[in-house]
């Protein structure tokens, strides 16, 4: 009989949106009349902008012409997404970043699991915790990790504790770590780092030879003008650092997919012999090998978004979103509640009242108020005693679920 990859049997059974999944379709079920709101899953809820649409519809056309038709691109994406991508995102920005240092791909997720092809066995690798789950799984399915603790920590990651009291933001090992998550704006605890936080960071990687793998997927949901939206503000993050963004969020592409990911040219890493290999020419051999670049249609798409009507209609949806967060987090916080987050970012990281863990006011929240968040123990150990609430969703539903909650927790 053919064998499996066995650290597949290593990973915990999927457990927390599936358990979400299970509480809720028992109480609907059991409460048929019940009106259930979901600020659960990060998932958006506002139609495609107008100016991606209409570039695709336009596109579409041009595949159906003989003269415009597009075969196989590009396996790094086109190179007017990426000059564009380049110019808007980076240079704008004063970063020092070329285009043929961009390549397109159809999700930050993918990336983010991908990336471990080109890096070796034998790193040791550093988390926060809590932490977006893809990190530590992809880790667990390449062979990095030993079996998971019954805290659901697995064996051989560095796990580094945010907390409210260190801002949500690790402190700097004081041993040496190869591989570094670093997410900013954060999912799920909506925390933002400083640039003063990343440059210690950075200058941590430098000594090390460490490499940050920097997810910026949050970056447009950024509103305090002091905080840097990539990694490569940072002096010495070029040698480094590899960043992911992805048009989910900002712009809505959840469904359709579209991401990038930055891999600078001045980026090494090290062969078994010793000698120093640039990361760039793995990624670019990788990504030409087993990827196929992403739909012609999508990318126009994607394109569009720096139309000025793009960047017009994407400031919209992301300031639509952030206030949402801004009646999420006061009306939450007069109701008493310790809120974090939502500020920089379209999540509020909620402390549970009463010293009640992670589930049961989960449970509450969903009898009591018909509400659905995530527990943040879900997300990690250090997660206990939190809950994230999402900023995606309709202004009717936020406003909704907000007088349930405030309306029965005052009252507590
Ligand atoms: C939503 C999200 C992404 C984006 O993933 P896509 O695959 O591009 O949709 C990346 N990182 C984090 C932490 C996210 O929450």
């Amino acid at each position: 009989m053919a064998t499996i990859n066995d650290n597949y049997l290593k990973l915990k059974a999927g457990y927390l949106f599936p358990e979400i999944a299970r509480r809720v379709n028992a109480f609907a079920a059991a409460n048929p009349e019940a009106n259930i709101i979901r600020l659960g899953i990060g998932d958006v809820t506002e139609p495609l902008p107008e100016a991606c649409r209409t570039a695709m519809i336009k596109a579409v056309e041009e595949m159906g012409d003989r003269a415009t038709f597009q075969g196989y691109g590009p396996e790094q994406g086109y190179a007017w997404l990426r000059e564009a991508i380049a110019r808007h995102d980076f240079q704008a920005r004063g970063c020092d970043i070329d285009a043929s240092e961009i390549f397109i791909s159809d999700g930050s997720k993918c990336d983010c699991g991908n990336i471990l092809d080109i890096f070796g066995a034998n790193n040791t690798i550093a988390v926060t915790d809590p932490v977006y789950p893809v990190y530590v799984d992809t880790n667990v399915m390449a062979g990095h990790t030993g079996e998971a603790n019954d805290r659901g920590e697995y064996g051989g990651l560095v796990y580094l504790p945010i907390s409210a009291e260190n801002g949500f933001t690790a402190e700097i090992p004081s041993q040496k770590v190869d591989l570094i998550y670093l997410c900013f704006p954060n999912n799920p605890t909506g925390a933002t780092a400083s640039r003063a936080h990343l440059q210690a960071w950075v200058d941590y990687a430098k000594t090390h030879g460490s490499i940050i793998f920097f997810d910026a997927a949050y970056e447009a949901f950024i509103t305090n003008s002091d905080l840097p939206h990539s990694i490569y503000e940072i002096e010495g993050a070029r040698d480094c650092a590899i960043e992911f963004r992805s048009f989910s969020k900002n712009a809505g592409f959840t469904g359709t997919r579209c991401a990038l990911t930055v891999v600078p040219k001045t980026l090494m890493g090290k062969a078994a012999d010793g000698s120093e290999v640039e990361v760039w020419k793995l990624w670019n051999r990788r990504q030409s090998t087993k990827f196929n670049g992403v739909s012609y249609i999508v990318q126009r798409g994607a394109e569009a978004v720096y139309s000025p009507a793009g960047q017009a209609q994407i400031n919209a949806l992301v300031s639509f979103y952030m206030e949402n967060a801004r009646i999420i987090r006061e009306q939450l916080t007069a109701a008493g509640f310790q809120v974090y987050g939502g500020v920089d970012a379209p999540y509020a990281w909620v402390q549970t009242p009463h010293g009640l863990t992670s589930w049961d006011f989960f449970d509450k929240l969903l009898h009591g108020c018909n509400v659905v968040g995530t527990p943040g123990s879900g997300f990690g150990a250090a997660g206990e005693g939190y809950f994230r609430i999402s900023a995606f969703n309709s202004r009717a539903n936020v406003d909704e679920a907000m007088k349930r909650i405030t309306s029965k927790f005052k009252a507590d």
